[in-house]
């Protein structure tokens, strides 16, 4: 597994979320979220590949030994006193704000490519839902979205856990919709482990993973920069079934079935799915989602598709900064 980069989010509540931002061009290409025809995945349908071999963490594979250490810091659900209304755990604050926090910093024209026919002029925005974002493509050191929010200004402490992870404004109603949804169906208690992570907060993630496991640590660990999490757009959910731990077999708890199969009304998709490695180059994550919005999250579901596919294909080759 892949602690990747959905692993340290205990790390993230130490550190300094850095301060920055990047700027891009104004894209073209605004409507290619709804292209007509839609293109046709190249990777053949899980059911026809065979499982890649993963380091997860499977009761085969002992832990290394820090991550036993920071997923011994977790306390089990079941010793967490139960909430006011455990019928419905998401709580919705009194006249919720969408307010800007103090990491937004205006875009700085300064930085915007100076050659209008250059490539990079066509680099959508890094405040776009569809801002490309892979080991071959990362995104700006210095960018920070502008309209990050706590998450729980929105969310119960038991979806949470009180720490201070952050989201773009953007996601609060369909993540408040996918919550609602899941505490409507018995049996689901779902959680929100990890947000948004700074490129500072990556890079030392990195770092310690470096040090650790240096034969491993491509897949312990994002380089920073290639982490979809800085974007502010994609979360990490969990299940108290793993006591909420990062873990591959998040797929066959009831949350995760539940997110595989629904995920996309609410305009999330699974970023980096079983079989997809050849074109993600991330390992299977089945708790990391990335919003999208509706329309591109269901056409992407339908057509068996991954993001990272779909961007390639239809967007222009992004610039690397
Ligand atoms: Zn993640």
């Amino acid at each position: 597994m892949i602690l990747c980069i959905c692993s340290c989010r205990r790390w993230f509540l130490f550190l300094i979320i850095a301060v920055g931002s990047a700027a891009c061009a104004p894209s073209p290409f605004a409507t290619l979220q709804t292209p007509t025809p839609f293109p046709t995945s190249t990777y053949p349908p899980q059911q026809f590949m065979q499982p890649i071999p993963t380091i997860a963490i499977d009761a085969q594979t002992p832990l290394p030994t820090p991550l036993k250490q920071l997923l011994a810091s977790v306390t089990p659900v079941a010793t967490r006193p139960e909430p006011a209304t455990p019928t419905l755990r998401t709580v919705m604050l009194a006249t919720p704000t969408l307010r800007p926090t103090s990491t937004q910093t205006p875009i700085p024209t300064a930085t915007i490519p100076p050659t209008p026919l250059s490539p990079c002029t066509e680099r959508i925005p890094a405040d776009s839902l569809l801002t490309i974002v892979t080991r071959q493509y990362p995104i700006s050191a210095d960018y920070v979205p502008a309209d990050l929010v706590p998450l729980s200004d929105y969310f119960a402490h038991e979806i949470t856990f009180g720490y201070g992870t952050h989201v773009r404004a953007e996601l609060i109603t369909p993540l408040l919709g996918i919550m609602q949804a899941m505490d409507a169906a018995e049996g689901l208690a779902p959680t929100i482990i990890s947000g948004y992570r700074s490129y500072s907060t990556q890079a030392i993630a990195r770092e310690k993973w470096e040090k650790q496991y240096p034969d491993r640590v491509d897949q312990l660990s994002a380089p920073p920069g290639t982490s979809e999490h800085q974007l502010g757009t994609t979360v990490d959910f969990g299940s108290p079934m793993l006591e909420n731990q990062f873990h591959t077999n998040f797929y066959l708890t009831p949350e995760g079935k539940w997110l595989e199969e629904h995920a996309h009304e609410y305009g999330f998709t699974l970023s980096y799915p079983l079989a997809a490695y050849p074109i993600t180059q991330f390992y299977y994550e089945p708790w990391h989602f990335r919003y999208v919005g509706v329309d591109l999250a269901t056409r992407l579901h339908e057509s068996n598709m991954t993001l990272t596919e779909y961007q390639l294909l239809m967007l222009p080759e992004p610039c690397i900064p």
